[in-house]
């Protein structure tokens, strides 16, 4: 194995584009996380932040990942985590339904935007000119702007790429000329370093495997973590990072 990984006992494994596209898992993914999992703990690492942890969980338990539901973690769960910690009773949300029912899990009242102390962006799949006009109403009363992550763009089937979460956050960052106050997602290093708590370890105990050079592998090299830069034209020799290009590649690293 390599030396990078001696004290590694938890390897946190992104979602989209790394295990899954869409509907479709990645050639491999399956074998190596089983393989991992007979060594290390697994935890699934996603900025996500439209679908529940209970939705993501039932999507990975029908692909043929085993997990439970406390190995699932999405930007969608941490943004509604840091809401209740940080005191915020009322927000607007820009976002899915999913993440609505995530924050109110948490105790936080989603609300209109005349009533909001705090704006949360998501990736919305039904945004609009009428939610920008109810976001800037929340940043120029003052209100916190939160966002779930910059992502610019997600892989689905057959190679299309989707516009990402960054698509809603330039827009309000466009109307209201403020920057979020806090991005939760990667590469941000917020979702690790609170995943690293409920899981009871060090976060040099941990090692992080994805396929974005600037979300997965930035948040690791931020906490100097040792990271799996997994794609296939991964060429950019980097100090603390592995790179391969396919799961068979990855799988090789860690079989007996
Ligand atoms: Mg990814």
């Amino acid at each position: 194995m390599n030396a990078l990984f001696q004290e590694t006992r938890l390897f946190a494994f992104d979602l989209d584009g790394t295990l899954y596209c869409g509907a479709q898992v990645v050639a491999g993914a399956l074998e190596t996380v089983a393989l991992l999992q007979e060594q290390f703990r697994v935890v699934y690492f996603t900025n996500n932040s439209t679908r529940s942890r209970k939705a993501i969980h039932a999507k990975l338990q029908q692909m043929g990942f085993v997990c439970s539901q406390s190995e699932v973690y999405t930007s969608a769960y941490f943004t509604a985590r840091y809401l209740q910690r940080t005191g915020m009773e009322r927000v607007y949300v820009i976002g899915s339904r999913e993440l609505t029912e995530e924050i109110e899990e948490q105790g936080v009242e989603c609300t209109v935007e005349s009533r909001a102390d705090a704006l949360v962006v998501g990736l919305d799949v039904t945004f609009n000119y009428q939610k920008i006009a109810d976001g800037l109403t929340v940043l120029r009363r003052g209100g916190r702007f939160v966002a779930c992550n910059e992502d610019c763009s997600y892989p689905v089937e057959d190679g299309r790429i989707m516009p990402g979460c960054g698509a809603m956050v330039g827009s309000l960052r466009g109307a209201s000329g403020r920057e979020p106050d806090v991005v939760i997602g990667k590469p941000n290093t917020y979702m690790l370093r609170e995943m690293v708590c409920d899981q009871d370890l060090a976060i040099h105990q941990v090692a992080v495997v994805g396929d974005s050079l600037e979300s997965d592998v930035r948040m690791a090299l931020n906490v100097a973590c040792p990271a799996v830069w997994l794609h296939a034209e991964a060429s950019k020799e980097m100090f603390g990072v592995v790179r391969v290009a396919d799961h068979g590649e990855l799988a090789r690293l860690f079989r007996g």
